[in-house]
C-alpha cells in the first residue's frame, strides 16, 4: 500500500479542513449547549461536497474513493462529531445502501437530493429490545396486496427527528438473520411518529430519535434489494461505516493532540511551559501514536475496501481501537488542560463527552472483539 495521498486526495482534504475551521469550528460549542446544530450548515456541507464524496457524478456526487470519504471524516470528527454524523449517517448508511442495492428508481429519487444535503437521511437498525442481537429485531413489516405494512419501534436513531426519510429493517420472514427486510420509509408516511431522545451525555448537536411506526404504509418498491436481504445489507453498510467511525476517532485524536500541544505550550507550572515537564508529555506522546496507528488502520481497511477485498475484519479492527483510543486521547487531552480541560473555554471536554459513543454504536467493542475473536479462531462466541 502506498501511504501517500495523491494530490487530489491531499487538495480535497485541505478544503474539508478550511471549511470545518470557517464554517464549524466557531459554532461547535454553541450548538453543542442549544442542543442543536442550526440545520443551515446541512445545504453548505453539501456544496462542499461532504454528502457526495463516494456517490457518482450521475447523481451529483463526487464519485471518489473511500480513502477520500476517510479523510472528509477525520476533518469533520476533528470539527465537530455531531456534524460528523448527520453526515456519516445520511451519506454513509442511508445513501451507501441505496447506492449499492437500490433500483434506478429509488438512486434517481433520493441520491441527488441527500448529495445537495436539501435531503437527509437515517438507518433505522436499533430496536429498544435488540441493540447488539440486531439480526432478532421485532419490527414486523406484512405484505398487503402491493404495498408492505410497518409496525414496530426503533431507538437511538441518528437524524431521526430531522431525516425525509429512513431505510428500516424489519421482520418479513422467520426468525434470525434471513427474515430481515430494509424499506426505504418516507418520514411523512402516515402512522409515522419520532420523539427526540434527550439527555445525551455527547453529540448533544445532534438529532437522535426514537421512532414509532403504527401502521406504516409502503408501496412495494420502497422495499431496498430482495425480500430476506436486509440483514446483510445492514452489516455491509456498516463495515464501511466502522471505516468511517474510525477516521472520525483519528480526527477527535488529531484534535485533542492539537489543543494539547497548543496549550501545554503556553501554560507555565513551576517556572517553566507544562509540556517541557515529563509526566506532561508522556500524555501527548500517548496521542501522538494513537491518531498515527488509528490513521494506519484506517487507510489499510480503506485500501482493502478499494481493491475489492474482504475488509470487515479490517474495519472491525480500525473501529475497535480507535474508539478506545479516541476516548483514552481525550481523557488525557483533559488531564493535560487541568480544571481549564473540565470546562467550556476549549474543546476538550466536548471531544471526550462525543467519543465516548464511538466505543458503543455501529457494534459496541464487545462485539468488534467477538467479530475479531470469531475470525481468529474459527469460533463464535454470539451464541
Ligand atoms: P446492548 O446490546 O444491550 O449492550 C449492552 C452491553 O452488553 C454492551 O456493553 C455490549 O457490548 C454488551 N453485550 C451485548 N451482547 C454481548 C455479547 N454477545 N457478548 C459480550 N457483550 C455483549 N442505531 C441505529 O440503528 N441507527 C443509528 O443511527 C444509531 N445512532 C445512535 C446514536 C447514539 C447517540 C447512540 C447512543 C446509539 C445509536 N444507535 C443507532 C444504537 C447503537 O448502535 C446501539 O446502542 C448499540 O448497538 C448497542 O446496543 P444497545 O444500546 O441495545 O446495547
Amino acid at each position: 500500500m502506498d501511504l501517500t495521498l495523491t494530490p487530489d486526495q491531499e487538495a480535497f482534504r485541505a478544503a474539508a479542513r478550511e471549511f470545518c475551521d470557517r464554517e464549524v469550528v466557531p459554532h461547535r460549542t454553541a450548538w453543542d449547549h442549544a442542543e442543536s446544530v442550526d440545520l443551515a450548515i446541512v445545504p453548505k456541507l453539501g456544496e462542499q461536497g461532504f454528502f457526495g464524496v463516494k456517490i457518482p457524478e450521475e447523481y451529483g456526487g463526487l464519485g471518489l474513493d473511500l480513502l477520500t470519504y476517510c479523510l472528509a471524516m477525520e476533518e469533520l470528527g476533528r470539527a465537530d462529531s455531531a456534524i460528523r454524523g448527520i453526515v456519516s449517517v445520511s451519506a454513509g448508511l442511508f445513501a451507501g445502501p441505496i447506492l449499492a442495492h437500490g433500483t434506478d428508481a429509488q438512486k434517481q429519487r433520493w441520491l441527488p437530493g441527500i448529495v445537495a444535503g436539501e435531503l437527509l437521511g437515517c438507518f433505522g437498525l436499533t430496536e429498544p429490545g435488540h441493540g447488539s442481537d440486531a439480526a432478532n429485531l421485532r419490527t414486523k413489516a406484512v405484505r398487503d396486496g402491493e404495498d408492505w405494512v410497518i409496525d414496530g419501534e426503533k431507538i437511538f436513531i441518528t437524524n431521526g427527528t430531522w431525516a425525509d426519510a429512513c431505510l428500516v429493517f424489519a421482520r418479513t420472514g422467520g426468525p434470525g438473520p434471513k427474515g430481515v427486510s430494509a424499506f426505504i420509509v418516507p418520514t411523512d408516511t402516515p402512522g409515522f411518529e419520532r420523539r427526540e431522545v434527550t439527555g445525551k451525555l455527547g453529540l448533544r448537536g445532534q438529532a437522535t430519535a426514537a421512532l414509532s411506526f403504527s401502521g406504516v404504509r409502503v408501496p412495494a418498491d420502497a422495499l431496498l434489494g430482495e425480500e430476506g436481504q436486509g440483514f446483510r445489507i445492514a452489516m455491509s453498510t456498516l463495515d464501511t461505516g466502522r471505516v468511517g467511525i474510525a477516521a472520525s476517532c483519528t480526527g477527535i485524536i488529531a484534535g485533542c493532540l492539537a489543543a494539547t500541544v497548543e496549550y501545554t505550550t503556553q501554560r507555565d507550572q513551576f517556572g517553566k511551559p507544562i509540556a517541557a515537564h515529563q509526566l506532561v508529555q508522556d500524555l501527548i506522546a500517548d496521542m501522538s501514536v494513537d491518531a498515527d496507528a488509528a490513521r494506519l488502520l484506517v487507510w489499510r481497511a480503506a485500501d482493502l475496501a478499494m481493491r475489492g477485498e474482504p475488509f470487515s475484519l479490517a474495519a472491525s479492527k480500525a473501529k475497535l481501537f480507535a474508539s478506545e483510543a479516541a476516548v483514552r486521547a481525550a481523557n488525557n487531552a483533559v488531564q493535560a488542560f487541568g480544571g481549564y480541560g473540565y470546562v467550556d473555554d476549549y474543546p476538550v471536554a466536548k471531544y471526550l463527552r462525543d467519543a465516548r459513543v464511538m466505543t458503543l454504536y455501529e457494534g459496541t467493542s464487545q462485539i468488534q472483539k467477538l467479530l475479531i475473536g470469531r475470525a481468529e479462531t474459527g469460533v463464535s462466541a454470539f451464541v
